[in-house]
């Protein structure tokens, strides 16, 4: 099954689709790569999602990716006595360290670390920042803070501290153990939350050890501070603007999403743009006018994938909104802006010689208009490389390795297939031409340009290009 699209999607799984039926119809419609939210999963629901996933794998045919997001340490306040309490304007308010229920003065924050590293004049963002303090006095186990943006308080409310750096690394404990259940259930990603440092990532790729690729959400403006750091140890990046809207001031959110698409596509590492996308379909059939232009708008900057959260995994209609969203991101990529556009943003390669070739495919590929760049790939590096390049003939990647296919799911053009490494050259350019016949990239009498590095199987080696014709059979 081919895509008619380069850019990716990724749907979220949740209530709305639990049955085996809606995930297969998910991908149908045309999610890539599914997310597991481990803000509302137990192991036991992710090893089910996980196994669930593979088995839809089989039986479409398709490598599918699997991304599992880590909660991070998502701060709420306590309970209160009799919820909600009605807080007036620049009246005092009291964070404290007494899990006793709280009431219109006062409320446990069960963060102690938190409380010791406020400062008089952070801001406080209560419940997605519709309540916003100030911290006046601040002491080791309490803060008085004053109510700038008044409001009703509840019960566990989400709290956020844009200016305050978080002491504790972007791990709790509970994501030391999703983290390790995802590992060892197979995912294929995995997305950190609230990053701050590059040391938060450090300590997931340690962890990890290569058995899962690392993606972090930008959401804190300490890690926007740090993007270039960030970026470097990071795997992928997400747009996480659900947050990061509520961490800065909302309009600089799609100044930060441009910023932040480019310097992936520079470093070739991909980038996702979540949240809201399509927001209005978790209870519409149909998405309003600004929300297609906001997905237009995140592929038309050419990021690898955009995403669905809650629109997918708990709205109405899951498959409507995959389907609206694939319609979306085809549309833009027929535009003639497209290419346009995306030619624009192109770096040069750096002196490597695998950007050297994946320049040098794309520019073969274009003149002589052939089907597809087919390439080889052990680890995927060959196949970001390429897409780097963001070519205008589809990509084609061979692979030994179901995880790097799987992987490659999330990456712009990529249509992974696994398969044999070729016995020698001529094997290869039979090998890549029958492929390219058989998942519809060529047809015969049609040429295809073959990218791999010889010997064979060794990664690092990517060393040759070769124009290959499509036979009508072997
Ligand atoms: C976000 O904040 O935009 C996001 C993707 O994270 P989550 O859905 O985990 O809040």
């Amino acid at each position: 099954m081919r895509r008619n699209r380069r850019t990716k999607l990724i749907a979220t799984l949740g209530p709305a689709s639990e049955a085996d039926e809606v995930v297969k119809a998910l991908f149908e419609a045309g999610a890539d790569v599914f997310r597991i939210n481990m803000s509302h999963s137990s192991h036991e629901v992710l090893n089910n999602r996980v196994a669930q996933i593979r088995r839809i794998e089989g039986q479409v045919g398709r490598p599918i990716g699997i991304l599992a997001d880590l909660q991070g340490p998502k701060l709420r306040v306590g309970t209160f006595a009799s919820p909600p309490v009605m807080l007036k304007k620049d009246q005092s308010f009291v964070l404290d360290s007494d899990p006793t229920p709280g009431d219109a003065s006062r409320v446990y924050l069960p963060h102690p670390e938190i409380l010791e590293a406020l400062r008089p004049g952070h801001r406080v963002l209560i419940d997605d920042g519709k309540l916003m303090f100030v911290v006046t006095e601040a002491e080791p186990t309490r803060a008085v803070i004053r109510v700038e943006v008044a409001g009703p308080i509840s019960n566990k409310k989400g709290v956020s501290l844009p200016d305050t750096l978080l002491p504790s690394s972007a791990l709790t404990a509970k994501d030391r153990a999703d983290l390790t259940a995802a590992l060892d259930a197979g995912v294929d990603w995995i997305a950190l939350s609230f990053v701050q440092r590059p040391e938060d990532v450090a300590e997931v790729r340690k962890i990890a050890r290569g058995r899962a690729l690392v993606m972090s959400k930008l959401e804190k403006p300490q890690a926007i501070e740090r993007l270039e750091e960030i970026m470097e140890l990071s795997d992928a990046l997400m747009v996480a603007r659900g947050d990061l809207g509520v961490e800065m001031p909302l309009e600089v959110v799609p100044g930060l999403q441009k910023r932040i698409t480019r310097i992936g596509r520079k470093l070739g590492k991909p980038v996702v743009v979540a949240t809201q996308m399509l927001e209005s379909m978790i209870t519409s059939p149909m998405p309003t006018r600004a929300e297609v232009s906001d997905v237009a708008t995140a592929v038309f900057e050419g990021a690898d994938a955009v995403m669905l959260s809650a629109e997918s995994a708990a709205g109405q209609y899951p498959v409507e909104a995959v389907s609206t969203m694939s319609k979306i991101a085809a549309s833009v990529e027929r535009d003639p802006n497209y290419t346009v556009l995306l030619a624009g943003q192109r770096s040069p390669p750096e002196s490597t010689g695998a950007d050297a070739i994946a320049a040098a495919a794309r520019s073969v590929a274009e003149t002589l208009d052939l089907k597809a760049i087919v390439a080889w790939t052990a680890s995927g590096a060959t196949a970001l490389r390429i897409a780097r390049e963001r070519p205008y003939p589809p990509i084609l990647t061979l692979t030994t390795s179901a995880q790097t296919a799987r992987r490659l799911a999330l990456v712009w053009g990529v249509h992974a297939v696994v398969g044999e490494d070729p016995k020698d050259v001529d094997d290869m350019a039979r090998l890549g031409a029958r492929v390219a016949r058989e998942q519809e990239f060529a047809s015969p009498g049609q040429r295809v340009i073959l990218v791999a590095g010889v010997p064979f199987g060794t990664p690092g080696a990517t060393n040759m290009l070769r124009i290959a014709f499509v036979g009508a059979s072997g």
